[in-house]
């Protein structure tokens, strides 16, 4: 298991929705954030299905969603920026139109370092978690070489490498990265920006059908919550009293795992291997 990757100038990460990212890598991001680099967020989807409202006014959401997003990213780092790409909610696709949409910010932000969902894991359930994972390597890979979207260049961009991809929701993590409790708290204190998904993400009406998460006490680790910690997070949460939320939260800062590839030649080899040696 590797540990800890020097702290890039910048970094940039892709999520599905507003509040994936502080699910998975929020305490990375409050870490680096601290230690002078630039945070990006960039966030794929408008987040307009996460409702269980059905008269909902989804454009009201959308706003209400954004601006959620931007101050759980304040909370991450103040100087944080946040990227959206808008697509609707439950529909975001890995076409070359869109990729190039990520290449574009990826150059743009020049980051040393890119995190993004493992579009490989076996049983995900969202389309769009897999699809912002494939979009997220894709684009990588087209930012990097000169003759990807040479459209961008008219604008004054260049090509971009950058140093490593760390891939969150990854069920074989060959990386951490470890933090101090105060990223922990900064990490909580962006998932809790996120008022309008209280509801559906932390307190659902039907208990989800998970058992007791992984109990052991959070380490200064690095923390990336797992899909079966997250449910269960919100699950415990629904019984917890309001004053208590916060700890019923942090309870689930376990270590942080992500799957690192680095996207020099030789680990797009990786990369590869990793597909060939049956991951699905
Ligand atoms: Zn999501």
């Amino acid at each position: 298991m590797r540990v800890d990757l020097p702290v890039p100038s910048s970094a940039l990460a892709v999520g599905a929705h507003p509040d994936d990212i502080e699910f998975e890598c929020g305490g990375t991001l409050a870490k680096w954030g601290a230690a002078g680099a630039a945070i990006h967020l960039l966030i794929c989807t408008d987040g307009s299905k996460g409702t269980w409202d059905v008269d909902a006014d989804t454009d009201v959401l959308i706003a209400r969603r954004q601006a959620e997003q931007r101050e759980a990213a304040r909370r991450i780092h103040p100087d944080a920026q946040v990227h959206f790409l808008g697509e609707v909610d439950g529909e975001l696709a890995n076409t070359v139109e869109l990729r190039g949409r990520v290449a574009r910010v990826i150059r743009e932000t020049t980051p040393d370092i890119v995190l993004g969902h493992d579009p490989w894991r076996r049983w995900r359930m969202h389309p769009d978690h897999r699809n912002a994972g494939f979009l997220t390597v894709d684009a990588v890979v087209a930012a990097r070489d000169p003759h990807y979207h040479r459209e961008h260049m008219a604008d004054g961009l260049t090509h971009h490498r950058p140093r490593a991809l760390l891939l969150f929701e990854c069920e074989e993590p060959d990386h951490v990265e470890r933090i101090e409790q105060r990223h922990v708290d900064a990490k909580v204190d962006a998932l809790l920006a996120h008022e309008s998904q209280f509801e559906t993400t932390m307190a659902p009406r039907q208990p989800r059908s998970v058992s007791e998460p992984n109990a052991r006490p959070a380490p200064t680790g690095e923390l990336v919550v797992s899909d079966s910690a997250r449910h269960s997070a919100s699950w415990t949460r629904r019984r917890e009293s309001a004053g208590r939320a916060k700890n019923a939260v942090r309870r689930f800062a376990g270590p942080v795992r992500l799957r690192g590839r680095f996207t020099t030649r030789g680990c797009t080899s990786r990369l590869f291997d990793a597909r060939r040696s049956g991951r699905p």
